[in-house]
This record gives C-alpha cells, structure tokens and sequence, in this order.
C-alpha cells in the first residue's frame, strides 16, 4: 500500500507527518544547497547550533517553558537512560544542599573534611530517599532502575497501582494513601503510561509547589504524551521525553531542567566525596549540567534528528495558534471519538484502565465474546489491517489492543478508526 492508504497506531516509533519526512528526504541529500546532507554537516558548525537553538525554542514557544528558570537540553540514551540519568542528578544535587547544610552547620570553612563526611554519612543514611509512583510497566521500570543503582534502601515505592487492583495496572491511587518522604531527592512518575494507557489526568495536587515556593523535587516521565496538552512547567525539577511519539525520530531525548540544578560548582558534589559516600556517580553523557553547558554538544549529537524535531515543531506552531492548546483540544476529541465508539458497545470492548485515568494517546482494550477474551481480538486485529488500520496490536506484556492516538494521528484517521470499531462490534 502507499502512505496515503495508511493510518499506524503504532506505540512507538510512531507516524511522522508526511510533508516533515518528504523536508528532511531532501535535507538529507541535500541541505539548504550546501552541497551536503544535514547529517552530514559538523555538529559543530553554525548551521547546526541553529538548528538546536531553533528548536529549543520552538518548544518553549509550543510549550510555554519559562526560559528564564530552564533549560533545555538534547541527550542521546532515550527514555530509558533519563531513568537513570534522573537518580544520578538528582541524588547530586540532595546531596549537594544536604553539604551546604552540613558545613553551616559545623561553622562554616572551619570544618575538617572528616567531620563533613561523617555528618553527611549519617545524613544519608537517615534521610536519602527517591519516591516513585508507580502506575505501569515504564515507571516501574524506572523505579527498578533506581534500585539497582542506589541499592533498596534509598528508594521508596510511595504508591503501586497493582496494589487492591487485582496486581495489575489501571488505575492510580488516590493521592491521599502516597507515602511521600520528607524532602525526597526526587517524586517521581510517569505522565503517560504508554503500555498500560493510564494517563495522569492533571497535575497530581499532592505534588504542588507550598505557597512558599519550595516544594517536592518533581520528575516526570513525558514521552508518550508531550506536545499533546498543556504542562505546568514550573511545577517541575525535570521532566524528560524521547522523541520517538510525539516530537520526531527515536535517537534523540529531551530533558527541561530547572536551572537552579545545573549551577556545576554548587550542585553537583565531587567525584571523590560521592565515593566517600559511596553514592554513584553519572556517566558524563548523563551528567545534565556538562550537556546543558556545551548547548547539548559536548559529544556528538545527531543533528538530522533535531532537525526532525524541529520541522515537527513548525508545523505544529503553523497549525495551531493558540500553540499546545490547539493541539490539546484535537487529541481529545481524537480519544473522546475512540472510547465513545468502544463504550457504545459494551457487549464486544472491555476498555482496560479505569475510566478517571484513560489515556488520550495510549488507548487499550480488549475484544470479547460472552465476557472473555477469544479468537475474535485477532479478527479485528486482521479486519483492520485490511482497512488500512495498522500497528494496533498491544504490547507484548499485556496483549490486546492499543490504539496509539499520537498527534500525527489525525482526526480523519480516528474517525476511521472508530467506525471501524462500531462496525465490527456490529458484524
Ligand atoms: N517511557 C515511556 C513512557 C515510554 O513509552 C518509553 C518507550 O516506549 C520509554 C520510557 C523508554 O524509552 P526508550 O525506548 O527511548 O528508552
């Protein structure tokens, strides 16, 4: 079939907008009549710092990111190299206040070293914690990941979805039963869990920055469903998405930090007292103030891909003035036409997750005969196909169906995709 014929629900990597593929076709070969193809131009070169700096700021623009107070930063290990970037930052930077406090406390530049570690020592012992909230397959992931680097004591599962829920995921906890840590060196979750479709509906209140200004150390998974509706920015520490849904190809990830964590001399604390502590410390490529200070080259950075990102974000800011909102309000109605066409035929669809918490971007669900699950699931999935409707299979951890409603979906592509649904159910 051609492109046109088409529509992919794929989860990831994800349909790209055909004019942005056929741009960068061509950029390839060749760039702006260079002579050379976009990857093939230094990352060094001013064409390039153009790129990155464009499309940073195309996203603030897209995203309203106080760029005053952060900074964005272009990384390379994907999402799952932002679950462990994360910790090593972020247990930096606890431990960093954690010396300030110390050395304040013991009188200031009189302190021996010895007295400050040991203080510190007892300082992590007693007080180190990561919260995560786990609500699927990929902040769990990150949660295990937290574990296997920091070891289990300094990680705290403060809420687990799994739990009165039948040991599966669908639901998230009401925030009142989380059990946060005092001054967590971070609260961590995932906005959208692309496995599982459950999708944080807003802002979790808990989580909140006091009127004081202070507040939990917030960290936030973003990358099945960025660009799709609008963030508190300010409300975070970090937040961090591979670009492989919503913003462009896989091989580039993008981290939004608060600036007051990247200060070098300040925040992060020296190799030789993390070891004195023996807390870890990050690999250089996941170290965000040395990539943040190199503008997102301090190695050599995939510049085809930001590019990608770039276009996406456009055409993104051509299509809908009114920036993220625009596009906010066509993904729900995208998903509201999918569940309506799943919930109108209750007999056939079993949607997965709970209702409070169904994902815009990820939405699962299972085809069922008399109330179970039977050889009917792989018909719709073959029938479908056969329309045009593809990569809808879910994942293979949990089965069933996973219609991805990512923004390069359009509104006649679910519309199709929903009529299908009630004619199957109808046939
Ligand atoms: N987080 C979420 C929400 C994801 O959906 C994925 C991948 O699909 C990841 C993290 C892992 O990303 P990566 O494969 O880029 O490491």
């Amino acid at each position: 079939p051609s492109r046109a014929e088409i529509t992919y629900f794929g989860a990831g990597p994800a349909l790209l907008p055909t004019d942005v593929l056929e741009t960068a076709a061509q950029a390839l070969v060749n760039y702006k009549d260079t002579g050379l193809g976009i990857a093939e131009h230094s990352h060094r070169s001013e064409l390039a710092a153009t790129i990155i700096n464009e499309a940073k700021a195309d996203l603030a623009t897209y995203l309203d990111i106080p760029t005053a107070d952060y900074e964005t930063i272009f990384m390379q290990a994907g999402g799952t190299g932002e679950f462990s970037a994360s910790v090593y930052n972020l247990v930096g930077a606890w431990v960093a206040r954690q010396h300030a406090a110390v050395v304040a406390e013991l009188g200031g530049a009189d302190a021996t070293d010895d007295a400050v570690v040991a203080a510190l020592r007892k300082r992590v012992e007693t007080g180190l914690k990561l919260d995560y909230i786990v609500t699927g397959g990929w902040s769990l992931k990150a949660y295990q990941e937290a574990v296997r680097l920091l070891g289990p004591e300094y990680v705290n599962l403060a809420a687990d979805a799994r739990v009165d829920n039948g040991g599966k995921f669908g639901k998230i906890p009401a925030q009142s039963t989380w059990k946060l840590s005092p001054d967590a060196a971070l609260v961590y979750y995932c906005d959208n869990e692309t496995v599982d479709g459950v999708e944080f509906p807003e802002f979790p209140a808990v989580l909140a920055p006091r009127p004081d200004g202070t507040g939990p150390v917030v960290v936030a998974d973003m990358s099945s469903n960025i660009l799709s509706r609008r963030i508190p920015v300010s409300n975070y520490s970090l937040l961090f998405f591979g670009a492989q849904k919503n913003l462009g190809l896989t091989g580039v990830t993008v981290a939004v930090i608060r600036k007051s964590l990247l200060a070098p001399a300040t925040v992060q604390p020296s190799p030789a007292l993390m070891r004195k502590l023996a807390l870890p410390i990050p690999p250089i490529v996941l170290q965000y103030e040395i990539i943040a200070k190199n503008n997102s080259l301090y190695n050599t950075l995939s510049i085809f891909d930001v590019y990608i990102a770039g276009l996406v974000l456009k055409r993104l800011l051509q299509i809908f003035p009114d920036k993220v909102d625009g596009q906010e309000a066509v993904s729900k109605k995208k998903a509201d036409l999918i569940y309506a066409a799943l919930e109108s035929n209750p007999a056939v669809y079993k949607i997965v997750p709970d209702k409070s918490v169904r994902s815009r971007m990820n939405i699962c669900f299972r085809v069922t005969k008399n109330g179970a699950v039977d050889e009917s699931e792989k018909a719709f999935l073959k029938e479908a196909t056969a329309q045009g409707l593809t990569g809808l299979k879910g994942h293979r951890s949990v089965g069933g169906i996973r219609a991805s409603n990512y923004n390069s979906i359009s509104l006649e592509g679910a519309e199709k995709l929903a009529k299908f649904i009630e004619a199957f159910a109808k046939a």
